[in-house]
């Protein structure tokens, strides 16, 4: 991987586990008032969140690799594992997993309310920049006033399907300069 998506997937990880880890201990409510839980169903959902990501990988490694290296002992060390055992994959295996690892990427991100991450995409449609993320969608609308779907509503876009244009955009570039 050229630019580094699975060491920032790695990094953003790191972030969110730390987040995690760090919230019940120094979070106010705990000291103050020891009966009120402290953020409890958030942190549940980084914990499931991180399990489903780590899920994923697990999955799609054993589908190209009958006999992959052991599991890291460190979650974040994930991506370097997934890296190290898809190595023999096919290209379109190896798409698919940049695919995952540069969606996750994002995925930690907005976990962490980082939603700068959405502006350097474009539109898959309109290719204009002007995606905003709306939580409550869990997808990026387009802000662009002449770009809607057939029902005339605006565009909004998963991170699924942001990562999928954004690494097939890359291939292209890669394949258009090898020629
Ligand atoms: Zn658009």
């Amino acid at each position: 991987m050229g630019i580094g998506d699975d060491d920032t997937a790695a990094t953003n990880l790191r972030l969110l586990e730390t987040h995690f880890r760090q919230h019940p201990v120094t979070g106010p409510t705990e000291r103050s008032a020891p009966t009120v839980k402290p953020s409890v169903p958030v942190d549940l959902d980084v914990v499931d969140h991180i399990r489903a990501c780590v899920t994923e990988i697990v999955t799609d490694v054993r589908a190209v690799n009958a006999s992959p290296g052991p599991m890291p002992e460190r979650v974040t060390d994930v991506y370097t594992w997934y890296l190290d055992n898809t190595r023999t994959a096919g290209r379109f295996q190896q798409q698919r997993r940049d695919t995952i690892i540069y969606r996750q990427r994002l995925e930690h991100a907005i976990a962490m309310r980082d939603f700068t991450v959405i502006r350097p995409h474009r539109c898959p449609q309109c290719r204009t920049m002007g995606l905003m993320w709306r939580v409550e969608l869990k997808r990026a609308l387009c802000t662009n006033m002449r770009c809607l779907n057939e029902d005339g509503m605006s565009n909004a876009w998963t991170l699924a399907r942001l990562a999928y244009e954004h690494i097939a955009e890359r291939e292209n570039i890669r394949q258009v300069s090898a020629t």
